[in-house]
């Protein structure tokens, strides 16, 4: 039932139809420039959309409208509105953020929505194809425990989370013989729900529905919630941990063996299970413009290895992988881990989200939570008796479990690391296709380590059109659909920046995770400026006519060939990092739940354990002492196996899991 008044709802209707108008152009064979938001129900949807919204969010997006109907938006004329938009993007409060919310919300949908044939009709104009069309590569082979009411469990051991860190755990331990329960907040789908359909994609598989912003607006977060968490969504880009940031670890927060070869032996371990490998990373039309940029610049750049299937992988589907890989050739932990667990026995509870775990005199007695079925309604408590448990919700909800149940001490929720992410798009004459093949097969690592220890990767991401349109600055509405109608001859560059500065996560009333980030750290302002030049010059030599920062604001730079390539790079540093700035982007959090030996800077000791907390474990990204600097997955599987280890040798064997 929609939260609006009848007035709140037209206020709505207008300002997506503001943001998204109807513009007389000719030609306009397609109709698309003459297309509103309302032709595609963007409204309706947003309108739907606002119960699950984040009670900020929601709150400051109806006082938004308010706000325009105090002003008369709905009389005014087109111009006028545009104006009235303006005028509030530029004030104080929480106006601004409340505009870029909905302009971030009516273009995604604009772009994004499908029709009952799975299409949009804007994709004929950007030549984006859309789903393919293509059998699924497997089938639902693992079936979720469903609670029939209010239940207790009973196992040696208690997963909270079955991503990347979860997933692993959940396969070493009952390899080892012990019962595993693992809960999941999300739900559990695989190859025959992958429709390659974004919105849905994010709906179903993402933290809080899809990109969302932090708290203070500056950063953008992309993170899994279903069965493998981050793992079904990610673009399968497997790095080891680089050996700088594995003697850190071990030198400065006392990470045994984590620079010598029992390190390697983890690393090997998950790289084989993960089928990781060189042989699917042929390069896509942007990868190979960047190649030869970074060529002509005399730069590195390397292959990318990938935890892919071989016999099932296919270049035309791989640029969908962000949406669950339909072929089945990624080797998430639902297909790998996960599966040997449950096997052995393990019980796989999904939408099953942990709300505190129990603790008796400082030891771990289990886990409560909450089931749920959305298809039937049925909901149901679930207990889990264990004496050990292993917190791995992920860097952002990980800390929240904690400080839910008043155990982790004072580190909990600090140091949040995201690999501060820029993103800057290079405009070809030729068609690039950039949804087609897989979204990194290949990097620019010149920058990696160039102060400190410090540095930034240069990549290319996985998107289709809802992410772009959100992505691309906004300058008004002409500008916009003239930049999307240019969708299939842009290379998008994302600049990944390891960060020495942090954030935090704390909860707010109702124990929900609120993020806060912002880069202000000296080292990661100035390599974020290096990073921004670099992109530049990346983009340039590798023929771009055309470069576009993906920041907000009236002078979002941009740069034409033969213009200055130094005055846009000076310009573009000029530009905030963050809020009503360049628009940052994180796909990986980190060390919210630390590790270390000093129980006032970290929170569990250096094999995962709680400092004072027997039996509770951290066993995901969260457990990072700092930021590695590379996509995470395979650190955080490596050092997930290594603190599976330490579990094990701290556990007695006993049944499987039971039914109590
Ligand atoms: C779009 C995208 C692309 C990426 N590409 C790459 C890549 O190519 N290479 C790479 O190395 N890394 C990549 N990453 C990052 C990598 O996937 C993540 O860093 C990794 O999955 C994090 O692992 P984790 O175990 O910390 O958490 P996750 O994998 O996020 O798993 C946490 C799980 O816990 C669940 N959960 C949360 N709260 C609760 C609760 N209270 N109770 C129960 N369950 C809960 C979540 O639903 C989630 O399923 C990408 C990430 C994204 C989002």
């Amino acid at each position: 039932m929609s939260e609006l008044t009848d007035t709140e709802r037209e206020v709505l209707t207008t300002a997506c139809d503001t943001i998204v108008p109807s513009i007389p152009c000719t030609p306009d064979d397609d109709g698309f420039f003459a297309r509103k938001a309302s032709d595609l129900w963007v409204p309706q949807v947003i309108d739907y959309l606002l119960a699950g919204l984040p009670e900020d969010q929601r709150a400051s997006l109806i006082t938004l409208l308010e706000a325009l109907a105090s002003r008369d938006f709905l009389n005014a004329s087109t111009r006028f509105r545009e104006g009235i938009l303006h005028e509030l993007s530029l004030s104080g409060g929480d106006a601004p953020g409340a505009i870029d919310a909905l302009r971030s919300l009516t273009v995604s949908l604009f772009y994004g929505l499908p029709d009952e044939h799975g299409q949009n009709p804007n994709w004929s104009t950007l030549g984006y194809p859309g789903p393919m069309t293509l059998r699924p590569g497997g089938e639902k082979l693992l079936v979720p425990y469903a609670p029939d009411g209010d239940t207790t469990l009973e196992a040696d051991v208690c997963i909270v989370g079955s991503g990347a860190g979860g997933g692993v755990i959940a396969g070493v331990l009952s390899e080892q013989g012990l019962s595993v329960v693992v809960l999941e907040a999300g739900g559990y789908f695989a190859e025959p729900d992958f429709d390659q359909l974004e919105i849905a994609a994010y709906r179903n598989l993402y933290w809080r529905g899809g990109p969302t912003l932090t708290a203070d607006g500056n950063v953008s977060l992309l993170a899994g919630c279903c069965l493998g968490g981050g793992t079904v969504v990610n673009w399968t880009n497997s790095l080891r941990t680089p050996t700088r940031v594995r003697e850190q670890w071990e030198r400065e927060f006392g990470l045994e063996g984590l620079a010598g070869p029992s390190f390697d032996e983890h690393l090997d371990a998950v790289w084989q299970r993960l089928s990781v490998t060189d042989r699917c990373s042929e390069l896509n039309r942007p990868q190979q413009r960047m190649k030869a940029g970074a060529e002509q610049l005399g730069w590195s750049f390397k292959p990318v290895h990938r935890n892919t299937d071989e016999r099932s992988y296919s270049f035309e589907t791989a640029g969908y992988l962000g949406f669950g890989d339909r072929t089945g050739a990624k080797q998430s932990t639902v297909k790998t881990y996960l599966r040997d667990a449950y096997e052995r026995g393990a019980l796989l509870v999904t939408r099953c989200p942990a709300e505190r775990i129990l603790v008796e005199r400082d030891r771990a007695v289990g886990v409560e939570s909450a089931w749920f079925d959305p298809e039937s309604g049925r909901c149901a408590q679930v207990r889990v008796r264990a004496a050990q448990v292993v917190v791995a919700c992920g860097a952002l909800e990980s800390p929240a479990l904690l400080l839910r149940s008043g155990i982790g001490g004072p580190a909990v929720g600090q140091y949040l690391r995201l690999h501060p992410t820029t993103a800057t798009v290079g405009y070809h004459d030729e068609d690039l296709e950039a949804w087609m093949g897989a979204p990194q097969a290949g990097l620019v690592d010149e920058h990696e380590s160039i102060e400190h220890g410090h540095g930034f990767l240069i990549e290319t991401p996985q998107y289709t059109t809802a992410l772009a349109a959100s992505g691309l600055p906004y300058i008004d509405a002409h500008a916009h659909k003239s930049l999307m109608a240019s969708f299939r001859h842009a290379a998008t560059f994302i600049a990944v920046l390891r960060d020495r500065g942090h954030g935090r996560v704390t909860v707010d009333h109702d124990g929900n995770a609120v993020v806060h980030y912002e880069v202000s750290d000296e080292l990661d302002v100035r390599n974020a400026q290096r990073a921004i030049a670099a992109q530049a010059r990346l983009h340039a030599a590798a023929g771009a006519g055309r470069i576009l920062a993906a920041a907000d604001g009236d002078d979002a730079p941009a740069w034409r060939r033969g213009e200055s390539l130094e005055e846009l790079i000076a310009a573009a540093q000029r530009v905030p990092l963050g809020a009503g700035g360049w628009k940052l982007f994180s796909a990986h959090q980190m060390g919210t739940c630390r590790m270390g030996t000093d129980a006032r800077t970290s929170v569990a000791d250096p094999w995962g354990q709680l400092h004072h907390v027997t039996g509770v474990w951290i066993g995901d990204a969260s457990a990072f002492p700092t930021a590695t600097g590379t996509n995470p997955m395979i650190t955080i599987m490596a050092l997930g196996h290594r603190t599976a280890q330490a579990i094990a040798a701290a556990t007695p064997r006993s049944a499987r899991a039971t039914a109590a």
